[in-house]
């Protein structure tokens, strides 16, 4: 057999899969040059469906596993070029989702007759987008505001479509497109095919399918999971307020780190990435209020992985397609389960191992627990890397660097004999131990007398006074007016330890003071004692009725609270109106 029809036969053979779909010989051309070679788990259950069934679709499957080509190549196949009408529209909820589904879409269908195809989405020129959508365009991708203008103004039209599909339901619903979504779904001929993906079925994407969609088939697959096996799931228990730090601590001590920081919002993000440059790391933020021209420069240096870091909210890097990522790092933990596998997805791709690594503090350890019952996966603790550790890290990847380095003789020579003569003073020790120093001082220096960022049970003990006065501190300082004049503060010697919560020491309040309608403000509950404030114009009155009362048996212990102590420095004066 000669060379060329043995790779035919392997080429027939790999994609045997596909073309059992009932996919067409172009098409399967198309995509094994793309490098598929058998259907992801969502392509196979979805592509034979659509090529032989109108009836309507839910496919639930986690990001990365192929959906963009599980609805598109049966519409490619099935749309019919010979016609201008538009017979298929994407709605996606990004900007860049609209503009890789294009491309994707494109590819597929580059060995077939003519196939238009037109992104249209927000923050560019609609009359651009109006263009070519005049020029009759087969298969329109769009996000769901900017569709619904040009169906407005009548440049778009849906009466003849034959799919509607809703590409990252979830995510548009989180991006707030209910309405639009609800006015296209309703405005687009009944008599489509609607496909509905997404990666997690909550709630309102159910009533969706309800009002909108036919007796829909829903195809699951590896939904949960996906990925798993190859993801570990690490988190660090650190107190809130030091969890940047320990961000950091975790990116130096693995100094070849790839990865995405998840964080709740575009503000978040925004700080955590500054905070980051500043403390010079390769890294920079994705997040909604960048423009666009923004938003793409930094998806294109954390791509070519000229960042290392790339902080981010979830709907900013749903446009990402990455597959190499070391770490997926929640800087914050998600409420939503499946937000939390989606996020770790990102990671152990491709067939290789990934870290997904979550910072929390002592009150999130009940989310983790939810998260590891819903989503069968098991969290393992992790210690804060010391000064030490990471030291050590830092210093073997260096020499790892030097005993790797390429050398290029012939473009070093030149200056070999002058550095040999700086440098002949130094013996073989010293000349490793200057060049060591040189780079590495600086970790030195940061991480000398570094503090344990672990939050324990024995330093959170330790460092329960502090905290108590620090909240406190807090709390006085949004003191507001009673309706008769100020509140004063008094000390109680009880606190939660002495199972009493905050309506109960109200209520023990209010009977001591014997129900006189005095007006009580704040409570603030500690663990070995309280605060309370009442109207100060019955400030002897709350002395005097605590005096000799008891509670479970312990004596109560009442008195006003010294006040310069604890209040925050006097803050300008403002105007009343
Ligand atoms: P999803 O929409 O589920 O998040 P995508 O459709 O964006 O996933 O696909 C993720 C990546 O996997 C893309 O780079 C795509 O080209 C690639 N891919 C999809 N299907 C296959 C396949 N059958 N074989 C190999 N690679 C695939
Ligand atoms: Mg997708």
């Amino acid at each position: 057999m000669r060379e060329k029809d043995r790779t035919e036969l392997k080429t027939k053979e790999m994609m045997k899969e596909f073309r059992e779909a009932g996919l067409r010989e172009e098409i399967l051309d198309a995509i094994s040059e793309m490098g598929f070679e058998k259907p992801t788990p969502i392509q196979d259950r979805t592509i034979s469906h659509l090529l032989a069934s109108d009836r309507d679709l839910i496919g639930l499957a986690q990001t990365g596993t192929g959906k963009t080509a599980a609805f598109g190549l049966p519409i490619i196949q099935r749309v019919d070029p010979r016609s201008r009408d538009t017979q298929a529209l994407i709605l996606c909820p990004t900007r860049e989702l609209c503009m890789q589904i294009t491309k994707d879409f494109n590819q597929y269908s580059k060995y077939l007759p003519k196939i238009s195809v037109a992104a249209v989405y927000g923050g560019a020129s609609i009359e651009t987008q109006i263009r070519a959508l005049k020029k009759g365009v087969h298969i329109v991708v769009g996000t769901p505001g900017r569709v619904l203008d040009l169906i407005y103004k009548q440049c778009l039209i849906i009466d003849k479509i034959s799919f509607l599909v809703l590409d990252e339901a979830d995510e548009m619903l989180n991006m707030g497109f209910k309405e639009d979504l609800d006015s296209i779904l309703s405005a687009a001929t009944p008599e489509r095919q609607t496909l509905l993906f997404s990666a997690t079925m909550p709630r309102e994407i159910a009533q969706i399918a309800k009002h909108y969609m036919k007796e829909p088939e829903e195809i699951s697959a590896g939904q949960k999971n996906v990925g798993a096996e190859n993801v570990e799931h690490y988190y660090y228990l650190v107190h809130a307020r030091d969890r940047y730090l320990a961000l950091k601590r975790i990116s130096d001590v693995n100094p070849d780190i790839y990865g995405i920081v998840f964080c709740r919002t575009r503000e978040e993000t925004q700080d955590v990435a500054d905070k980051l440059i500043a403390d010079g790391y390769n890294a920079d933020a994705l997040h909604g209020n960048l423009s666009q021209a923004q938003r793409d420069q930094v998806m294109n240096r954390f791509r070519t992985g000229h960042l290392q870091l790339l902080v981010a909210t979830d709907v900013a890097a749903r446009g990402l397609d990455v597959n190499n990522l070391s770490h997926v790092i929640n800087y914050n933990l998600p409420d939503d389960p499946d937000i939390y596998l989606h996020r770790s997805g990102r990671t152990g791709r491709a067939g290789r191992s990934g870290i997904s690594v979550s910072i929390i503090h002592m009150k999130e350890k009940s989310k983790l627990r939810m998260i590891e019952q819903r989503s069968k996966i098991r969290f393992e603790q992790k210690k804060v890397p010391g000064g030490i550790n990471i030291c050590e890290m830092q210093l073997f990847n260096l020499v790892d660097k030097v005993v790797n380095a390429e050398v290029n003789k012939t473009q070093i020579e030149r200056f070999l004999p002058y550095i040999y003569e700086k440098l002949g003073d130094l013996d073989r020790d010293n000349l490793i131990q200057h060049f060591i120093s040189l780079e590495f001082n600086r970790f030195l220096e940061y991480y000398r007398d570094a503090p344990d960022l672990n939050q324990n049970i024995e330093t959170r003990k330790r460092s329960d006074k502090g905290w108590e006065k620090e909240n406190f501190r807090d709390k006085s300082k949004g003191q507001k007016p009673t309706r008769n004049g100020k509140f004063s503060r008094f000390f109680i010697n009880i606190g939660s330890r002495d199972n009493i919560d905050k309506p109960s020491m109200i209520k023990l309040i209010a009977q001591q003071l014997r129900n006189r309608n005095i007006e009580i403000g704040k409570v603030d509950l500690m663990r070995n004692f309280s605060f309370f404030e009442i109207d100060s114009n019955f400030e002897n009155e709350a002395v005097k009725a605590f005096s000799g009362a008891e509670f479970n048996g312990r004596p109560l212990n009442v008195e006003l609270s010294n006040r310069e102590a604890f209040e925050p420095p006097p803050r300008k004066k403002f105007k009343r109106k």
